[in-house]
C-alpha cells in the first residue's frame, strides 16, 4: 500500500502539532479490516482533537477524525470482503487508535456497521457521530415511554451537528420543538429543519433557581453545565432529558429538586460504546427516519485537505450543521 496522506497529530514539547503529510501504511495499528476511506465527518470532539484544547488524543502520532464511511479494501473479518461499503463511529477510532482524517484506515471488524441501505456514504457522514447521538437521544426519550402528546421537546446547540439533526427528528416524529440557540441568525434556518419555537440560548446559560415553570416534556442536551441544570428546572413532571454534550461545559450545577419533586429523569447518551445491536437499530432508523432534503440542507461539504483549519470554527461555535470530509 506504500503511503497516503493524512493529517496528523504530533506531541512536542511545545505541545500538541498538526500536519497533512504522508503517512506510511506500515504504521497502521493492529485491526482485521482495512478500508479506503471516502468520507468523514467534523464532530466536536474533532475539534477538541485538531486543537489540542482538551487532551482527547491519548496516542502520537494519531490521525484524528473520529468517523468515516468507506470501502473494505482487505479483510480477515467473517462478516467483511473487500468491497464491501462500511461506516464506522467511536471506539476510540481519532482519540486511541489511527482515526478518519485519511485516506486509508485499519479497524477491528466488530466496529464496524455496513453502510445502511437507503443512504450513500456520503450521507452516512453528514449523519455522523452527531447525527447518530441525536438518534440514540431520541431512542433514549422513546424508550422512557415520551410521546409528543406529553408536550413540546427543547434541544439545545440547536444550530450545531446533534442539534441540527435532533431537531430534524424530533420534528419530523411529531414534536413540537424548542430550539435554544445564541445564533439569532440561525432561526430560519432552524424553523426549516422543523422546529416550532427559538429560545435564545442566553435564558439558559445563566445560573437558575431549582425549580422553574414547567415548559417542555423532553429534551435533547447538547451543551450540559448550567443550560442543562436550567432544562432539568423547566421539565414537566415524569418528563426527561438526553444528556449527551459539553458545549457550555462539563460541570452540571443542579440539585436533587427536578428528580425527587417531579419526578424527572436524566437519560445519558454514550455513543462511543454501544453495542452492535443498538448501533445498527439506530442507523437503520436514521436511514428510514431522517428527511434526506432535510439532511441535505444542514450538510457542507470540504475536502480532506480543508480540515485542519476547522477545528477552531467548531470550538467557537461557528459551524452550522453537519460538515462531511470529501476523502475520496
Ligand atoms: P457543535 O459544535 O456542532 O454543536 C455545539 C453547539 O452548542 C454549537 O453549535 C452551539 O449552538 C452550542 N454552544 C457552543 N458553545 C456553547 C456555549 N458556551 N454555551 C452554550 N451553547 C454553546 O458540536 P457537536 O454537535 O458535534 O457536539 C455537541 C456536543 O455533543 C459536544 O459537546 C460533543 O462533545 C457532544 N457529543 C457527545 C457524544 C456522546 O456520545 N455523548 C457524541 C457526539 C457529540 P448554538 O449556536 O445553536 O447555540
Amino acid at each position: 500500500m506504500g503511503t497516503f496522506k493524512a493529517w496528523v497529530v504530533e506531541k512536542t514539547e511545545a505541545g500538541q502539532s498538526l500536519a497533512f503529510r504522508d503517512f506510511d501504511a506500515a504504521d497502521l495499528m493492529d485491526g482485521d479490516v482495512t478500508v479506503r476511506v471516502t468520507h468523514s465527518t467534523l464532530n466536536y470532539k474533532d475539534g477538541l482533537a485538531l486543537t489540542g484544547k482538551s487532551p482527547v488524543v491519548r496516542r502520537f502520532p494519531m490521525i484524528p477524525g473520529i468517523d468515516f464511511s468507506g470501502v473494505v479494501e482487505t479483510s480477515d473479518h467473517p462478516e467483511y470482503k473487500p468491497g464491501d461499503a462500511v461506516v464506522l463511529t467511536g471506539w476510540g477510532v481519532g482519540e486511541t487508535h489511527l482515526g478518519a482524517y485519511a485516506e486509508r484506515a485499519r479497524v477491528k471488524g466488530d466496529w464496524l456497521v455496513p453502510l445502511p441501505q437507503g443512504l450513500t456514504a456520503e450521507q452516512a457522514m453528514a449523519i455522523g457521530t452527531a447525527g447518530y447521538t441525536a438518534m440514540l437521544s431520541r431512542m433514549a426519550l422513546e424508550a422512557h415511554g415520551l410521546t409528543p402528546a406529553h408536550g413540546p421537546a427543547i434541544v439545545t446547540g440547536a444550530s450545531g451537528g446533534v442539534g441540527s439533526v435532533a431537531v430534524a427528528l424530533l420534528a419530523r416524529a411529531g414534536w413540537h420543538v424548542i430550539a435554544s440557540t445564541g445564533r439569532a441568525s440561525e432561526a430560519g434556518y432552524l424553523k426549516d429543519l422543523g422546529a416550532a419555537e427559538i429560545l435564545d440560548r442566553a435564558e439558559l446559560a445563566k445560573p437558575g433557581k431549582p425549580l422553574g415553570k414547567e415548559r417542555w416534556a423532553a429534551g435533547i442536551d447538547a451543551v450540559g453545565s448550567t443550560t442543562l441544570a436550567n432544562v432539568l428546572a423547566m421539565t414537566r413532571s415524569d418528563g426527561a432529558v438526553a444528556a449527551c454534550g459539553l458545549a457550555q461545559g462539563m460541570d452540571l450545577p443542579t440539585s436533587v429538586a427536578p428528580f425527587i419533586l417531579r419526578g424527572v429523569s436524566l437519560l445519558g447518551i454514550n455513543s462511543v460504546t454501544t453495542p452492535q445491536a443498538k448501533r445498527r437499530q439506530a442507523w437503520a432508523r436514521l436511514a428510514g427516519e431522517l428527511d434526506l432534503d432535510t439532511l441535505a440542507a444542514m450538510t457542507t461539504r470540504v475536502r480532506l485537505e480543508e480540515v485542519g483549519r476547522l477545528g477552531e470554527e467548531i470550538l467557537a461555535g461557528r459551524v452550522r450543521g453537519r460538515t462531511v470530509v470529501e476523502v475520496g
